[in-house]
């Protein structure tokens, strides 16, 4: 009777738009006690555009954003989209990069005029011992506290006063920031209920970005969720997973990244969720097709009323 049951539940969930691409992991789905979701274009719309830009002393916001902008030129990153359109919008003339290179969950780099520039977040900043100046961390501290994701414009050579830090080493391809970027994205009206779904189940909900600690911040605290993850690099994300699992969790992931697929399948069930990219959708156990985060609530549930008809 067991192969009919899963049968059924499969094909329930096949109508419902879920792909099942592990039956045991559809099954467990009824004993998980932690959800961890990707933020952004998860739990987010994932649609940022650029809504304000800083600049220090002496340096142009057109040219920040020309600068960031041509950076950016070879990036599918949705950071990269938004400050190209930004600098479209604003009608800024066009500076031309080569030796495009991304470095993964931490930005891009670029030669500009036989300069190395980079642009990108906190873990970005932390790799290349930049210091922010005063200018800068203000309005990041506001940016954050608004959930608006922040990257920066660093170009070579360029320091600012010394902090008594490791930076200023003459030898150095980096520099300290010279303009912030602000983001603005917006959290999908559906993330609330699946929220509160999952805490009616008893599920707890943890988030796992590379985004800074203000934005994760901000936008846990609007959703409710029980434990974030910041600043993660693509390739630590699996370990947050297992560090929650050492402590007893069954834990599920839902994300869609190629920086999520680690994580998908270190999790005791992976959930790729919207068209995902190929290497999320290969890394989970359970697809969902509707690129609807409700569906997570929906597969627990389904999963339980099956596991009550074996019985
Ligand atoms: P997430 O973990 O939220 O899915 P990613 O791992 O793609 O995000 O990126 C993490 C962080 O790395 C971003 O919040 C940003 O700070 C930085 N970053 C990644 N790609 C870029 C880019 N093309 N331009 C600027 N910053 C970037
Ligand atoms: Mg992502």
């Amino acid at each position: 009777a067991i192969p009919l049951v899963v049968a059924i539940n499969t094909s329930l969930a096949a109508q419902n738009g879920m792909l099942i691409r592990d039956r045991i992991a559809m099954e467990e789905a009824r004993e998980l006690d932690t959800i961890v979701f990707d933020k952004t274009g998860t739990l987010t719309e994932g649609e940022q555009g650029v809504v304000d830009v800083a600049t220090v002393d002496g340096v142009d916001e057109d040219e920040a954003l020309a600068l960031a902008a041509a950076v950016e030129g070879d990036s599918e990153h949705m950071i990269a989209r938004a400050i190209r359109e930004a600098a479209d919008e604003r009608g800024v003339a066009a500076r031309s990069a080569t030796g495009f290179e991304a470095l993964k969950g931490r930005g891009v780099r670029a030669t500009v005029d036989g300069r190395t520039v980079h642009v990108g977040g906190p873990n970005l900043l932390s790799q290349l011992d930049s210091d922010v100046p005063p200018e800068l961390t203000a309005f990041a501290e506001r940016a954050g506290e608004n959930a608006r994701t922040v990257v920066y414009l660093v170009r070579e050579g360029e320091r600012g006063e010394p902090s008594g830090g490791a930076s200023g080493g003459a030898a150095s391809v980096a520099g300290d920031p010279v303009a912030a970027f602000a983001l603005a994205d917006v959290i999908r009206e559906e993330s609330y209920r699946v929220v509160d779904g999952l805490h009616e189940l008893g599920i707890e909900v943890a988030m796992l970005t590379g985004d800074s600690k203000d934005v994760a911040d901000a936008v846990a605290e609007e959703l409710g969720i029980d434990t974030v993850f910041a600043e993660v690099l693509p390739e630590d994300k699996d370990e947050k997973v297992q560090e929650l699992q050492n402590q007893g969790k069954f834990v599920a992931m839902v994300g869609d990244g190629v920086n999520d697929a680690p994580a998908l399948t270190r999790a005791d069930v992976g959930i790729a969720i919207g068209s995902g990219t190929d290497v999320a959708v290969q890394s989970a156990d359970i697809i969902l097709v509707q690129n609807n985060p409700m569906d997570v609530v929906r597969l627990v549930k389904l999963s339980k009323a099956s596991y009550r008809k074996m019985q």
